[in-house]
């Protein structure tokens, strides 16, 4: 174990709704929980691909969008004040002779913990990123791949580059916002856009370039200052001051196997307790594999409080096996 580096009882790795409920019963159990997330946002793939889909099949809930959804666990998660971290990607699990675990994320970053609960579903998703020369200089300046901030394109020229209802979808919500905004799309037609989004298209001030594709970035400094396009009708050149792509996601595993844990099927496999094959580490959600195993929302709830009571036996045998929440907060 390393003095200088906080000791957690708990680390959750990921901040999917799997992560975020098994942080708020972390606290629960009163343990101190650190949650790590490769991502800058939580919910994972709730906020990923369903943010505007309505879940019905959420006991006690008859209908939420997962937006909505992921709003309430984050503030549900909140109620024992967690450590967050974000945009890390947990590298390496190490345990030390002490029994205790030590982590590293890609950017070389050292967290230490008494247990692991992982929460990571399959991996990340990444976006595919443009085959452009010079795409490096232009990211994180004029170049996005998410719409993280809107008002930073405020009174600015924007592209948008998409064949995906993604795409269109930014379109619409940065009209209002920008001075100008181009949608440009290599094919006929947008993937999975419903027609009330069409018609809102149609209806809006974007200007839609079909069968059209970027080609290349010109600017200084990381700043653009025009976009090449080729289209049927041939090349043209537009002044932009930002560019946003969509071209689907990319993912990325968790590296489990590198964890030193038995996988089946690429998941992580865990007993009736959560328990993987490796002492101290147990794991929940969309990354496990179990006999009967689904992939759903409230599955992943009663997995993540089965982790925390697991993590909590094995840090204190004598802690009771589980608590009353009823009970906990009547104190
Ligand atoms: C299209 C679609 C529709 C669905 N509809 C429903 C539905 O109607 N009802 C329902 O109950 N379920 C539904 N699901 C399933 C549900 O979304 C998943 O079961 C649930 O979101 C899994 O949550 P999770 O937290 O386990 O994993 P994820 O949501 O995948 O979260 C994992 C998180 O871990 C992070 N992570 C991974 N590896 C690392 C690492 N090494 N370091 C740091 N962070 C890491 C990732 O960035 C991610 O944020 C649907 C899923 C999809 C794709």
């Amino acid at each position: 174990m390393e003095e200088n580096i906080e000791l957690y009882d708990v680390i959750i790795i990921g901040g999917g709704t799997t992560g975020l409920f098994t942080a708020f019963y972390c606290g629960m159990r009163e343990l101190t929980t650190k949650l790590i997330e490769s991502g800058s946002e939580l919910g994972g793939k709730v906020t990923q691909f369903l943010p505007e889909k309505l879940i019905y099949d959420i006991g006690g809930i008859p209908q939420i969008t997962g937006d909505d959804l992921v709003k309430q666990m984050k503030d549900q998660a909140a109620k024992h004040e967690p450590t967050i971290v974000y945009n890390q990607w947990v590298e390496t699990i190490t345990k030390n002779d002490d029994g205790t675990f030590t982590l590293a994320s890609t950017d070389g970053t050292r967290h230490q913990a008494k247990t692991v609960i992982l929460a990571t579903g399959n991996g990340k998703f990444d976006p595919a990123k443009p085959a452009l020369d010079d795409r490096e200089t232009f990211e994180g300046k004029s170049l996005h791949y998410t719409i993280s901030n809107p008002q930073q394109f405020a009174g600015k020229q924007v592209m948008i580059s998409s064949n995906n209802r993604v795409g269109l979808d930014w379109a619409l919500t940065l009209e209002s916002i920008a001075a100008k905004v181009y949608l440009v799309n290599n094919k006929a037609s947008f993937q999975h856009a419903a027609d009330e989004e069409l018609q809102r298209l149609e209806e809006s001030s974007v200007i839609v370039k079909l069968n059209s594709d970027v080609q290349a970035l010109h600017g200084e400094n990381g700043w653009l200052g025009q976009v090449s396009i080729k289209s049927e009708n041939g090349d043209e050149q537009i002044k932009a001051d930002h560019l946003l792509t969509y071209n689907g996601l990319k993912m990325v595993p968790a590296p489990f196997e590198n964890w030193g844990l038995k996988t089946d099927s690429g998941r992580v496999a865990v007993d009736q307790q959560m328990n993987t094959n490796v002492e101290g580490i147990f794991a929940a959600g969309d990354a496990t594999a179990y006999p009967g195993k689904t992939m759903l929302i409230a599955s992943c709830y009663t997995e993540g409080l089965t982790a925390v009571n697991s993590a909590k036996k094995y840090i204190n045998p004598k802690a009771p096996a589980q608590v009353y929440s009823t009970v906990i907060y009547r104190k």
